[in-house]
């Protein structure tokens, strides 16, 4: 495309908010044929929140509050909000030690010294040999109506269970069908439970998708489909996406998404609507054709 057509496709895209960094993304969006999206925050609202929570020693639950007031994941304001409330805020023992755990949570100790981990399913389970039937079935029940599970532990016994849910956001599964009509399909990559993964693609209508995908897998499986010859986008939100995206042919940022992902990609929207992402192929088309 001639720089002036260039000039042209970035500022319509800018009416259209879809913020376009570089005019070599401009010029190959067009030939996108396939592209991966990040589950939360993307395909979904990412705000979620608690509507189960199953409790064994709801003694514990201040020491939940405190390790989540610690933490900074989404998921931890959403068990902040749902917690019982029992002791004032300044009579709960403040934490010895608070650790990040990549991929499954956290871990933290208070003054008697003991552990407490709250994570995901990968996190408990390499802890325990065995679930509690109790706990298993529950979050089965859960993860196949789409949500997400969080566990509370201590080193003998599973304290409590939540079922937190972030909705799909209205437009996912037209903008999804859009993009399949385009002749483009569609993937899903999430680090959340493959059975909460198969309900949220399914709603979304995607038929490929991969859940317990940590940020360097997301990469790879993008490296994957390069390798088969396919045409990447990437369409993320958060700090572990920022691999992904920067591997990805062209990369999109959700506007409403964190910095670094805003950093890396090339291409941000502007809007939570992602109907956006075929609207940015159909303008680097327009570009590339010369057709205003
Ligand atoms: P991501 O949230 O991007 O998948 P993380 O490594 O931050 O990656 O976390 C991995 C998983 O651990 C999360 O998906 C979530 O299930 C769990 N997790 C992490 N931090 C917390 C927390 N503070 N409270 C509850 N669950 C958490
Ligand atoms: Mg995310």
């Amino acid at each position: 495309a001639t720089p002036t057509a260039i000039m042209v496709g970035v500022g319509k895209g800018a009416e259209e908010n879809i913020l376009i960094k570089d005019a070599e993304s401009l010029e190959i969006a067009h030939r996108v044929d396939t592209v991966v999206l990040d589950k939360t925050g993307t395909l979904t609202e990412g705000q979620p929140a608690v509507v189960h929570q199953f409790w064994a020693d709801k003694s514990k639950a201040d020491i939940l509050e405190q390790i989540e007031k610690s933490s900074e994941h989404p998921l931890a304001s959403a068990v902040l909000k749902a917690l019982p409330k029992t002791t004032p805020a300044d009579e709960i023992p403040p934490l010895k030690t608070f650790e990040s755990l990549t991929g499954q949570g956290v871990r933290a100790q208070i003054q008697d010294q003991k552990w407490y981990w709250v994570g995901n399913l990968s996190l408990v389970a390499s802890q325990y040999q065995q679930l509690p039937e109790t706990v298993q079935t529950q979050a089965e029940q859960w993860q196949e109506l789409g949500h997400t599970v969080v566990y509370f532990a201590d080193d003998h016994q599973i304290l409590s269970i939540f079922a937190i849910q972030d909705q799909l956001k209205p437009q996912a599964s037209s903008a999804i069908s859009n993009l399949k009509k385009a002749g483009i399909t569609p993937y899903m990559l999430t680090g959340d439970h493959p059975t909460t993964a198969k309900h949220m693609a399914s709603q979304a209508g995607i038929d490929h998708y991969k859940g317990g995908v940590l940020p360097s897998e997301k990469a790879a499986f993008i490296r994957q489909l390069q390798a088969e010859g396919k045409i990447v986008a990437m369409v993320g939100d958060g700090i572990n996406d920022a691999e992904a995206l920067a591997t990805a042919d062209i990369s999109m940022a959700m506007g409403q998404g964190t910095d670094i992902a805003m950093e890396v990609a090339k291409i941000t929207l502007m809007t939570n609507d992602l109907h956006a992402i075929l609207r940015a192929f159909r303008l680097s088309k327009m570009t590339v054709r010369g057709i205003h």
